[in-house]
């Protein structure tokens, strides 16, 4: 099954993107959770346009992706699961749980520093929470993000299937815990003891600063919990929230292509990074 996998990487991966996608864009025709404020039409057009050049860019700038990374670290017995020579499927379970977790803490790292909030900010500027918002993020970031994944499976050594389950979970619960869909009260709270689940994450795109600064997994919901970033609901409710940031809500500069590529270089950054906050006395 290994070789399979290993043979099959670009295929299994587009193969669960395009069903997850379908089923994930389905659902919310069928029952969404909120009203989007910009037509369908232009969301989709310019959030899968952006995620379309960044596919591109990825494949020119890196070609062998993180997969061809984690086979040389194979090679060379590079790594800490390859120094200490890890059983296949435990290796593969760390590595994703690994992985899981050093992307949390990325996650946590470009809200709190502002040059990289500017990059984060083009996540969180949709001002629609769907599907497609799951996979929109400025190319800068995508190309950082890239080089952080390198680095950490330099460091950690995983097998090569593990970074391809890992980036095939990563792709699908994006789209799942982004979609504008509702599940039942009791469903959600299940899954949330283990996994971020939609309701969840939609606290995380809050304008509400604290809000913002919660709910950062993406996979495991353990991070938030553990690390005390978890927030169980919006002060709004999840109908009545606003969804995206501060100062920027027009659609010119928050739903089209060249409004996405050009915000991290506008100058308001509000209070959502660390040193942007007011404290004042009798907020404590
Ligand atoms: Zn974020
Ligand atoms: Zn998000």
């Amino acid at each position: 099954m290994q070789e399979f996998i290993e043979a099959n990487e670009a295929a299994i991966r587009l193969g669960f993107f395009l069903g997850i996608f379908a089923v994930m864009a389905g659902w919310e025709v069928i029952s969404p959770r909120r009203a989007l404020t910009v037509s369908k039409a232009v969301r989709w057009l310019n959030n899968l346009g952006l995620v379309a050049f960044n596919t591109l860019l990825l494949r020119l700038l890196f070609p062998a992706a993180a997969v061809g990374v984690a086979a040389v670290a194979a090679e060379q017995g590079w790594g800490l699961l390859n120094h200490y020579q890890v059983p296949f499927w435990p290796a593969v379970l760390l590595a994703v749980i690994a992985m899981d977790f050093v992307i949390w803490l990325q996650h946590v790292v470009v809200h709190a520093i502002p040059l990289l909030w500017r990059l984060h900010r083009v996540h969180h500027a949709d001002p629609d929470y769907d599907v497609t918002t799951g996979a929109r993020f400025h190319p800068i970031e995508i190309v950082l993000s890239m080089l952080i994944k390198f680095a950490t499976i330099l460091l950690l050594g995983p097998p090569v299937v593990g970074v391809i389950l890992f980036e095939v979970i990563l792709n699908g619960m994006a789209m799942f815990n982004h979609g504008n869909v509702r599940l039942p009260e009791s469903v959600d709270r299940l899954l949330r003891t283990l996994l971020v689940t939609p309701d969840m994450h939609r606290v995380h795109h809050s304008v509400e600063d604290d809000e913002a600064n919660s709910n950062f997994g993406f996979n495991l919901s353990l991070w938030d919990r553990l690390f005390g970033t978890y927030r169980a609901q919006a002060r709004g409710g999840q109908e009545g929230m606003t969804i995206g940031i501060h100062h920027y809500r027009a659609v010119r500069e928050v739903s089209w292509i060249s409004g996405m590529l050009t915000l991290p270089f506008k100058a308001h950054l509000g209070s959502y990074a660390i040193n942007g906050r007011r404290w004042t006395k009798g907020d404590e």
